[in-house]
This record gives C-alpha cells, structure tokens and sequence, in this order.
C-alpha cells in the first residue's frame, strides 16, 4: 500500500464485482435501447472504462470535463465547463457517468446544461456517494458504493493530480494535505 493512504475502503476485486452488478442494473434497465455514454473528465474514466464493456446495448461515448477542486479538499462552489461534449445529443437516451457526488452540484449544473439540449431521457451513475455532504437536490440514478464523508483518492479520483492510478478506493492521510 502507499504510505499516503490511511486505509483501504474498497479494493479492486470489490470495485470490479461491483461495476459488474452495475451494469447488469444498467442493461435490465435500458433493455437493449442505444446509450450515449457523457463521462466526466478525469475522474470517471476509470469506471467508464470498466463499465462500458459491459454493456450490451449500442453506446456511443463523449467526455466533458468541469471545473472541480483544484488542489484543495473543499468543493470551490462554482462550477465551470471546462470542455463539451462533441456528440449531437438530440433526442438520444445520456448515460452520464460521474466518479463521486459530493454535495451535488457538478451533477446537478451538468444534468440541467443537457436537458437543455432536448436529450429523450437522462440517467446518471455514480462510482461512489457522500451522502452526508449533499447541498443539491440531486440524486444518482445507479450508484456503486455510499462512502462516509472522508477525502477519498484512487480509482480515478485525485488530490492535487496526483494518486488517480491507484486501483482501489483509499483515504489520504491528512498530513498530505494539512501543512
Ligand atoms: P460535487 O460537485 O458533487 O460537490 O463534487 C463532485 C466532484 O468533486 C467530483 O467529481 C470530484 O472531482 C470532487 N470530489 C468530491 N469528493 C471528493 C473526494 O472525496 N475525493 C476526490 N478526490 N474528489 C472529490
Ligand atoms: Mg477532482
């Protein structure tokens, strides 16, 4: 383990066997309707790499990155697009994949951005959940795993760009980030 993680909260194996359930969610869900696949850049690419190959329905797959942290621990508050979909989304079925929902408000910002763009339905899922911090009334249509409110890295998420590689889900340990 690297000596900046606290502890473990999920390992690969958990992860994997859970994007696995997840997608058989997702597939009785859509039963077979084709999917455009929006992941949120750069935390989800991890799960959407691992998710969309279990799907079986036709899915076509873009990116948009919004503004997140920056090198703190504490949500900004303000949300910004930092690059947009390619896709001509009109009428097709979204499938928005997020690596965490914290207080909500990147889903939520993003989720009202292309319904705006008369999209036919839009779902949403979740790598991981805080429930405990959310401020918008947003919710996850499919979610991986709830999480206690915790700074979180791995699987994706970073702090300061760093730690995305690591293929389980940890804690940092506060004296990275308390200086
Ligand atoms: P929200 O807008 O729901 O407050 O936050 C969503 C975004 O904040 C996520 O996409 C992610 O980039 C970041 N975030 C929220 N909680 C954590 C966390 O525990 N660890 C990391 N690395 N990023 C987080
Ligand atoms: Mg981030």
């Amino acid at each position: 383990m690297n000596d900046k993680i606290e502890k473990i909260l999920f390992t690969e194996e958990e992860i994997k066997a859970r994007v696995a359930e997840m997608a058989k969610e997702i597939n009785d869900y859509y039963k077979g309707e084709p999917v455009v696949v929006i992941s949120v850049l750069k935390g989800s690419v991890f799960f959407v790499v691992d998710l969309i190959k279990k799907l079986d329905m036709d899915i076509a797959l873009d990116f948009i990155a919004a503004s997140s942290y920056g090198s703190g621990t504490v949500s900004s508050g303000k949300l910004k697009i930092k690059k947009d979909i390619e896709l001509d989304i009109v009428g097709k079925n979204i499938l928005l994949l997020e690596d965490i929902i914290d207080t909500g408000e990147t889903l939520f910002e993003i989720i009202n951005m292309l319904k705006a763009r008369g999209v036919k339905s839009i779902k949403t899922a979740m790598m991981f959940n805080k429930p405990a911090r959310r401020e918008k009334a947003v919710e996850a249509d499919f979610i991986g795993f709830d999480i206690p409110d915790e700074f979180v890295i791995g699987y994706g998420l970073d702090y300061d760009e760093q730690f995305r590689n690591l293929p389980y889900l940890g804690v940092l340990k506060r004296s990275v980030y308390e200086k």
